[in-house]
Order: C-alpha cells, then structure tokens, then sequence
C-alpha cells in the first residue's frame, strides 16, 4: 500500500515536500491513467503521494494589478463559470473531457503533464502566462514556454508546488479556436489552433497565433506575430501564404494512434490561413 499525504495547509505541504520527494496529486485524472496496471490492480506509485486537490490557497481565483491569479487547484468547471477568466479561454476548457472529468481535472495538472496536446496550453503560452512555483523558502516565477521543457518534462524542482497560473486581464476583439479530434465531445486532440487578434479602426494592435499536437511542445512565435501587428486587416489576407510557409516550418508533428502526421500539418496550415483570412476589421 503506498503512503499519503493529505495535507491540511499549503504550508503543512511544503514542510512535508521539503524532507520527502512525493507524488503531487490534484484531479488525478491524468495520473490515475497514466499508473494505471490493469482492471482489478490499484495504480502503481514509487513515491508517497500528496494530495493538494483540496487545499484552499490553491483553489481561489482573482484579480489585482499583475492580472488574473488562478489557483493551481482551480478545476476546469470553476474556471468555465468564473467571471473572470477570458472568453476564449473558457471557449478552449469547454471543449475538454467531459463535465465528470472537468470537475476533477485542474489546470496545475494539465500544465504539469506537459503534453503538446494539452489543451489549456496553446492559451497560457500565446498569452506568456506565468507559473508561479512555491518551496519552503522560495518562490520562483517563470513564463510558460521555459516551465515546460520537453514532453513529460517541467523544470519544477521535488520539493515545489505549481501554486498559481497570473495571466493578463485581456479579452481581445478576434478570437478563433479551433480543436479537431475523432469526434465533437470527448475526444484528445489531433491538431489545435488558438488564434486572436487586436483590430482597432482596421489595424492589427496586437496578434497570436498557437498550435497544439504538432509539434513537441506548443507551437508559438513571437516572431512571425510581431510581422503582422501594425499591419492593416486588410493586409493580412494578402500576407497569409507567407505567414503559413513560416509556421510549416515550425509545425513537426508525428504519427501516432489519434492521427497522421501529414493530417496534421496540413490541417493546421489550413486553419492559420482561416484564422488570418477571416480576422475582422472592427
Ligand atoms: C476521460 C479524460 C478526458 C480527458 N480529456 C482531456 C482533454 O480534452 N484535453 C486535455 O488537455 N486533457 C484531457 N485529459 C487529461 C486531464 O484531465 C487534464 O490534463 C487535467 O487537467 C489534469 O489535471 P489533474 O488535476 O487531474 O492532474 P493530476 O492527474 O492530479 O496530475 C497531473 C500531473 O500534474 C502534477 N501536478 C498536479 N498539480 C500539481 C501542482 N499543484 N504542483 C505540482 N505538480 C502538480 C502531478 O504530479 C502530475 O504529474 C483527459 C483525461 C481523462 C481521464
């Protein structure tokens, strides 16, 4: 029988990570998948476990000058409802799982599997969310695109909980996301693109465009965003084919049971030109 930890502080949480490497666990939809070894055999674990799922201080949502704070126990359905959260970013966590499975699931989790098909993500890294990281004696804030090393793999160190998510206080005047699975509801992702955009009196003040499950980490470039601000909506129709040459160069998917890599990537070609076509000029 594996050891439990069920904290009643964030405190009292730290102090025991502080001592004892453990598993963290919050929803446990992800980790209860992954250990899983067959019907009838309880899910293995080489660690102690320690729920943070119920703590309080991870849980709240709110906002001050820095911006949006979201608990790292926030569960998907809290933040659906939540005034607070942006539009779009609802939009995305609507189209994830399934009610059951939103309650449970929390957006610590989904961040710290470090899945390219994890579908909060494409929202944290267009807007340079940033994730806050507690120990006992240090707090460290570091944006999304460094946290996330590689698939499976964050830089958060044994003894740090992901304590919060600080997004900006933004809602933008374009938004288009897109999720294509094996059908509507339920389903893991093939290919996804978030794209949104600024439009005041036709021009492009501010523009982003990610991509998830094509590549292996979120597909994001600063880069190629900032050769479109300042240009004129109209403009962007006209410079949509270059702009989907350099994303094919950045988009590297494989090919594994949900889809084909050539799939892939010419479905999200296909749907940066759509978002670019089909920005509005209010
Ligand atoms: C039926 C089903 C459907 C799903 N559909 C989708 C989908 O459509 N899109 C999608 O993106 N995902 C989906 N998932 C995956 C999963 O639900 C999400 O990734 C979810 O957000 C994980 O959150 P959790 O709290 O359950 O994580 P857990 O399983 O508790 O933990 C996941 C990882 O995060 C770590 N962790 C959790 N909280 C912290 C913290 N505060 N500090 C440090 N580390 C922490 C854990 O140690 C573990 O490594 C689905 C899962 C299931 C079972």
């Amino acid at each position: 029988m594996v050891k439990a930890y069920r904290p009643n502080t964030l405190t009292e949480a730290l102090e025991i990570l502080s001592t004892e490497k453990c598993t963290i666990m919050a929803g446990g939809t992800d980790l209860m998948v992954q250990r899983a070894r067959g019907s009838a055999v309880l899910p293995g674990f080489d660690r102690p476990l320690m729920f943070v799922g119920h703590l309080k201080e991870l849980q709240k949502i709110y906002q001050d000058e820095e911006g949006i704070h979201i608990g790292a126990a926030a569960i998907l359905t809290d933040m659906m409802e939540h005034e607070l959260i942006p539009g779009i970013f609802k939009e995305m966590i609507g189209q994830m799982a399934s009610p059951p499975t939103r309650n449970m699931a929390t957006i610590a989790g989904n961040i710290c599997n470090a899945s390219p098909a994890g579908d909060t993500l494409p929202y944290l890294y267009a807007v340079n969310a940033q994730i806050v990281l507690q120990s006992t004696d240090q707090k460290r804030i570091i944006a999304t695109r460094d946290f996330i090393i590689s698939p499976k793999k964050t830089c958060i160190k044994p003894d740090e909980i992901l304590v919060k998510i600080i997004i900006p206080a933004k809602e933008y005047s374009n938004n288009y996301y897109r999720k294509l699975g094996q059908r509507k509801g339920m389903s893991l992702t093939k290919v996804s693109l978030l794209g949104m955009a600024d439009v005041v009196d036709g021009n492009i003040l501010d523009l982003h465009i990610a991509l998830g499950s094509v590549a292996a980490s979120i597909v994001h470039s600063p880069k190629i965003e900032k050769s479109m601000i300042s240009k004129k909506a109209g403009e962007i129709k006209e410079m949509a084919e270059e702009i989907v040459k350099q994303y094919a160069d950045l988009i590297r998917p494989i090919d594994d049971a949900r889809s084909t890599a050539i799939y892939r990537k010419k479905a999200s070609l296909r749907l940066i030109k759509d978002f670019m076509e089909n920005i509005s000029q209010e």
